[in-house]
């Protein structure tokens, strides 16, 4: 038996889990592979609880290795970025210390499987196909059955998916939200007819659902483009004018929502960015003159 996901490590989500497969006829030493879509707590807390317990075979797209593993090479970068976006250092270690907490919610654990796009793992009725789909995480993967899709966090009914700050290998900001809408257009294109996300209900048709974030996305970018065009901001004052009350644990979701549209900017050729005793200004590329 395959299981997609496994939620955090906490006793009410192994709880829910035992009860889930019990509902579906199953018990949890009878998963033969665990696949993950993607290296957030959520999803793969517990995955080393179900291995230790089933000895299933532990799947995940490379790319999120980092995060599955526990790697900690990603603490120096995240101080500096949030020292370039305007705050004092109090506010990163705060920051640095809420994500601490969070790691009770989960044990590291190195996949022994590692997928790749267009990957078919064969089931007892035909076979899952393996899509990259980066953006919310790095690593993030779908998985396809015909006409059936597991999303993961990829596609949400209720909440659009966060385009977290990611680093690349030496330590360079990811542009994340960018990669996130190629691959909401690539799951489009493939006209699922049904999605089953990692939170919520299954989302039929699910073709509104991704027009309805590709547009969100492009109307927050219109109104950041439209504050950049008065003045140079701090990422630090546009997180504070878009998220009033953002507490530590919830800065990193603020500052990637905001860093995420400046990319968009940035990648339409549309963002000036100057260094300023240390912290970076954004504001919008004036356009090119018409020649005369
Ligand atoms: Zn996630
Ligand atoms: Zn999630």
């Amino acid at each position: 038996m395959t299981l997609v996901d496994c939620g955090p490590k906490t006793p009410e989500a192994l709880a829910a889990l035992r009860d889930g497969l019990e509902q579906a006829g199953f018990a949890l030493g009878q998963i033969e592979r665990l696949l993950i879509t993607h290296g957030h707590l959520d999803h793969f807390g517990l995955a080393a609880t179900v291995a230790a317990e089933s000895g299933a075979v532990v799947c995940a797209h490379r790319a999120d290795l980092p995060k599955l593993t526990g790697d900690r090479a990603f603490v120096e970068p995240m101080r500096a970025l949030i020292r370039e976006a305007g705050f004092p250092s109090g506010v990163a270690e705060a920051l640095l210390e809420a994500l601490r907490r969070y790691r009770g919610q989960l044990d590291p654990i190195t996949p022994s499987c590692l997928l790749n796009d267009g990957d078919l793992l064969p089931l007892a009725d035909g076979a899952l196909e393996v899509l990259h789909t980066p953006g919310h995480a790095q690593g993030h993967i779908c998985l396809r059955d015909g006409g059936a899709l597991i999303s993961g966090d990829l596609l949400l009914e209720e909440i659009s998916p966060n385009p977290l700050v990611e680093l690349d290998g030496n330590g360079h900001r990811i542009r994340t939200l960018p990669a996130l809408l190629r691959s909401l257009r690539r799951i489009a294109a493939l006209e699922p007819t049904i999605t089953y996300p990692g939170h919520g209900e299954p989302i039929p048709e699910p073709a509104w659902r991704v027009r309805e974030l590709l547009l969100h996305h492009e109307a927050r970018k219109d109104r950041l483009a439209q504050m950049l065009s008065g003045r140079a901001w701090t990422l630090r004052e546009i997180a504070a004018a878009w998220f009033p009350d953002l507490s530590p644990a919830n800065l990193l979701l603020g500052l990637s929502e905001v860093l995420g549209h400046l990319d968009l900017i940035e990648e339409a050729g549309q963002l000036a960015i100057e260094h300023r005793d240390g912290v970076l200004h954004y504001a919008l590329e004036p356009p090119p003159r018409a020649s005369t």
